[in-house]
């Protein structure tokens, strides 16, 4: 079963069903994958470009993520293209 572990500007799902324990995350970002805390995920502990990098980089695709705020920028985004017909 999926567990979630997210704050205001990230949401880290990990299905340990998928998980091989591969280390890249542990490895990659010690200060947020860290077996030996719980929640073994700290979503406050890196920048969220950081854990984009490192949970794309798993292997297994037991580690995937939500960011809610790029939805945001991409609707935000559209008013720049308005344009005037007068
Ligand atoms: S990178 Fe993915 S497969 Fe490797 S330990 Fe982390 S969650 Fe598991």
């Amino acid at each position: 079963m999926e567990r979630i572990y997210e704050n205001e500007r990230i949401r880290v799902i990990w299905d340990p069903d998928k998980c091989m324990h591969s280390g890249i995350c542990t490895e990659g970002l010690p200060q947020v994958f860290d077996i030996h805390k719980r929640p073994w995920v700290d979503t406050n502990a890196a920048a969220v470009e950081d854990m984009k990098r490192v949970i794309g980089a798993c292997p297994s695709g037991a580690l995937r993520y939500e960011v809610p705020n790029e939805l945001d920028h991409a609707r935000s985004g559209g008013d720049r293209d308005v344009t005037k017909t007068e």
